[in-house]
């Protein structure tokens, strides 16, 4: 039977990395990271809880990426350059099959964005992972919520909806061919945050959110912070491949309340449209422009002719679904 201690040491306790950000990792009281002089720390924290977040019984690797890709995406979304993370991990029991396919994808991702796990805490319940992660950014270049301004082009990066998609496949609300769920799992399953995009963006965007929750309710708070509106038009808006080939009902609905996504929606002025399609090349990641910001507060959606939709927003909120 694995120890407490033997489990940190066994499948989360590696050697930093000499010349990185972090001076003293895993098995002391705290860990030390030196963020680059001239910056300020930008820290997130998200939880993912088995039955709520995840089903049970889920791919214990791919649960290991999406904990720690979720959390780098707000990075991202800050334009915080990643430099730490730390896990703090309950589970029903130490279960060595699971623990290494685990820390397997959770420590594949974070090689792929060079950023080391530098701590956490590990008790026994039922099975909750949350990370916190630590970033840093010049503090004049953090994209807020709260800067969006008038006139200001709104874009997402990537695509949106698959993984919503995938998730009412998997729930059997609807169906989906097995070609399109290849497309789609993906997308819920192994999100990948847009952070060398987050980075290129810095100084050049507004304003900037990740879409987790749906790009209505989430560009709604870059509004609500910002004090201004926004109008939306629907026909722009980038589909995943799977969602492409649903009808357009489907395609407006889940492109715009779909959730899951872990794309950037960001705001810019329209004379950096260059700069931000740059930033874009430079990162390898597609941006879409799909609206622009009003003086008026409100969302409105429109289809390509600027004819008004009636939409809602129905964005994810853990209290109103229970
Ligand atoms: P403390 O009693 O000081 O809270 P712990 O005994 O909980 O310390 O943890 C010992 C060391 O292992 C600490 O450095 C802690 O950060 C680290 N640690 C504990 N759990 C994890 C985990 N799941 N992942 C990474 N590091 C962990
Ligand atoms: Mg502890």
């Amino acid at each position: 039977m694995l120890s407490e201690f033997d489990l940190i040491t066994r499948y989360f306790t590696r050697a930093p990395r000499a010349g990185g950000p972090v001076l003293l990792g895993v098995g002391d009281d705290c860990a030390l990271l030196a963020p680059p002089a001239g910056e300020v720390l930008a820290i997130s924290t998200d939880m993912l809880v088995e039955g709520r977040h995840f089903f049970a019984g889920a791919d214990p690797e791919a649960l290991g990426h999406k904990a720690l890709a979720v959390n780098l995406s707000d990075l991202a979304a800050m334009g915080a350059q990643p430099l730490g993370f730390t896990l703090a991990l309950a589970l029903p029991a130490a279960d060595a099959g699971w623990l290494e396919a685990f820390s397997r994808g959770l420590l594949r991702l974070a090689d792929e964005h060079r950023i080391e796990l530098v701590g956490g805490d590990t008790t026994r319940g039922p099975l909750n992972l949350c990370i916190t992660v630590f970033g840093s950014v010049p503090p004049k270049q953090a994209m807020r919520r709260d800067g969006a301004r008038d006139g200001d082009e709104i874009w997402v990066s990537g695509t949106l909806g698959d993984a919503r998609l995938a998730l009412e496949a998997l729930q059997h609300k609807l169906t989906l061919t097995a070609q399109q769920m290849a497309m789609a799992r993906p997308r819920l399953d192994r999100p990948l945050p847009r952070n060398a995009l987050g980075c290129a963006l810095r100084s050049i965007a507004t304003a900037a959110i990740d879409v987790s929750d749906g790009l209505l309710g989430d560009l709604g708070h870059i509004l609500e912070c910002s004090g201004v509106g926004a109008v939306i038009d629907a026909d722009a808006l980038p589909c995943g491949a799977a969602l492409t080939l649903e009808g357009q009902a489907r395609r407006r609905a889940f492109a715009l309340n779909g959730g899951d996504d872990y794309e950037l929606c960001f705001t810019a002025p329209v004379q950096s449209r260059t700069a931000v399609l740059d930033a874009a090349q430079r990162s390898g990641v597609p941006v879409t422009c799909i609206g622009r910001i009003t003086r008026e507060p409100g969302m409105h959606v429109t289809d390509g002719n600027g004819t008004a939709l009636a939409v809602h927003s129905s964005s994810f909120d853990h209290f109103a679904n229970p």
